[in-house]
């Protein structure tokens, strides 16, 4: 089937072709992107496969000696780049919001958070430079300079269909590299769009190339046998990272991954419970859960936890659920019937073990789920170990510090971590013993999603960071120049 022009208004514009070489091309196969509120389709959308990603490999290849050249150049065309990203603000938001179901206001605000990215590596391109290096020698000298490491293959979630893009093209694109981007096949429009906004910017052929597919293994196997490839920066599951960290050994690529989470939310008997409330209904329930920062696991003080599950419980419980597009909705449906299926699996999982829902504990018809508080969660529960991501908050009671952290760390994932306490010294004590790449103090974020802030996980959630000086290291490599004088 092929390309029929996309049913609703908001994507009247938007392109449903791969874009390849600076152009866009309609592909002969097409599959389907549905709108998670009610799983009617959107657009077809151009579905590439080897070739097509062979061809974009070609491209960035000729592009990448003129693109890496000057980083003056470069830095003015991503800041046009993000000029008109943020004059498409609404329109795009509209488009994220149909093709995964978040908020629209939501979507607004990733969107502002994703251009901040984009900016602080306009920056960054302006002040790439090298250091000089001391010899012991009097007649010898050593420089350094950073070069951009080459094509890069990016993939990305469909969590934040913006945003994800954003932390890899941003810094990618000032250091000098070519990125071809593969989108998440439930949310390619908002990368298309992305890539269409490229163009307009007046972005080179090969610089920024966005394919969609519905066959991402069979897609993606050209870039990893391509030693002209040599950088893959990928965000998704742990299982997919794994496999492509293994792909990517062969040619030793430079391998970005950011993973799955399971984080745990730690609330002494000194916190705010007001404060811990507010805070955690931000890092539980944004995107209905559906974020690896999400606050999967609550560990509350045995003398607070009645308290504070009650106040969860009736904050969780005024949550609007409803259209993506209006403007009041606070939860939006799940992305997909998957998504929905785990869900509703876990939360039945944790009763039928004893657990009490305080709120929800049910579906909310079609791919929505009610907000969830459950209190008595018992050791063992799925809830407890694997990633749920869905509105689901288990509540678990603790009688001391070490065993909270000894719960917290009990987990093969180590990226996001909340702690609420008054007491300065316990906050440093036991955010010293977290085993976690990114940790919020009283402080329900999104944490970590700042530019100019190292976002990343230990363990099994991931190699590499994004953000701040570390996040364009990934993409550069430094090169050491001995002179005798
Ligand atoms: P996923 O791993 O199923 O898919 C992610 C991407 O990988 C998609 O684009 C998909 O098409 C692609 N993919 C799947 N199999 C592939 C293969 N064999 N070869 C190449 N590409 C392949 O994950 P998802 O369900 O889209 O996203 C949710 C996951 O992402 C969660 O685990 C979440 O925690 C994680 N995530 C992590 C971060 C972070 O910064 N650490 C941010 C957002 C999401």
């Amino acid at each position: 089937m092929t390309q029929s022009p996309p049913t609703r208004p908001e994507l009247a514009d938007v392109p449903t072709g791969a874009f390849i070489a600076g152009e866009w091309r309609s592909l002969p196969r097409t599959f389907s992107v549905d709108t998670p509120f009610d799983g009617s389709e959107l657009a077809r959308v151009s579905d590439a496969g080897p070739q097509e990603a062979q061809e974009a490999i070609e491209a960035a290849v000729a592009a990448f000696d003129d693109w890496k050249s000057d980083n003056f150049k470069r830095a003015d065309l991503i800041a046009k780049w993000a000029d008109l990203i943020e004059a498409n603000t609404d329109r795009m938001a509209r488009v994220m919001a149909l093709e995964m179901g978040k908020p629209v206001g939501e979507c607004r605000a990733e969107i502002g958070g994703g251009l901040m990215y984009i900016r602080y590596y306009v920056d960054a391109a302006r002040h790439i430079s090298g250091e000089r290096v001391s010899s012991r020698f009097a007649h010898k000298r050593g420089l350094t300079r950073s070069e951009p490491v080459g094509v890069v293959y990016a993939v990305t979630p469909w969590n934040f269909p913006m945003s994800m893009i954003a932390r890899k093209a941003g810094p990618a694109l000032a250091a000098g590299c070519p990125m071809i981007l593969k989108p998440a096949e439930q949310s390619p429009l908002t990368a298309l769009l992305l890539a269409d906004l490229w163009k307009q910017a007046g972005g080179p052929a090969g610089t920024l190339q966005v394919l969609a597919t519905s066959q991402p293994a069979e897609f993606s196997s050209p870039f990893f046998d391509d030693a002209r490839v040599r950088k893959i920066t990928f965000t998704g599951s742990t299982d997919v990272g794994r496999r492509l960290y293994a792909q990517a050994a062969p040619t030793l690529k430079k391998v970005s991954l950011e993973l799955g989470g399971h984080a745990p939310t730690l609330i002494f008997a000194d916190a705010d419970l007001e404060l811990a409330v507010r805070e955690s209904m931000v890092a539980k329930f944004r995107n209905a859960g559906q974020t690896c920062i999400t606050a999967n696991r609550f560990y509350v003080h045995e003398s607070v936890v009645d308290e504070f599950a009650a106040k969860f419980a009736e904050a969780a419980s005024k949550l609007k659920m409803g259209d993506p597009l209006d403007a009041g909705t606070e939860i939006g449906p799940l992305v997909d019937e998957q998504g929905h299926a785990k869900v509703t699996a876990h939360v039945q999982d944790a009763i039928e073990r004893g657990a009490t829902a305080l709120a929800g504990g049910e579906s909310g018809g079609g791919r929505f789920f009610r907000p969830t508080v459950l209190k008595g969660v018992q050791p063992g529960t799925r809830l407890l170990k694997e990633e749920t991501f869905g509105p689901v908050a288990p509540i678990v009671s603790f009688s001391s510090d070490e065993e909270a952290v000894k719960l917290a760390n009990d987990s093969e994932y180590g990226l996001a971590a909340y702690v609420f306490t008054r007491d300065l010294s316990r906050a440093f004590r036991v955010t010293e013993a977290l085993e976690y790449g990114i940790i919020g103090v009283n402080d329900g974020g999104p944490v970590g999603a700042a530019p100019q802030a190292p976002f990343g996980g230990f363990k099994s959630s991931g190699v590499g960071k994004e953000g701040g000086h570390w996040g364009i290291d990934e993409y550069l490599q430094v090169k050491y120049i001995g002179f005798g004088i």
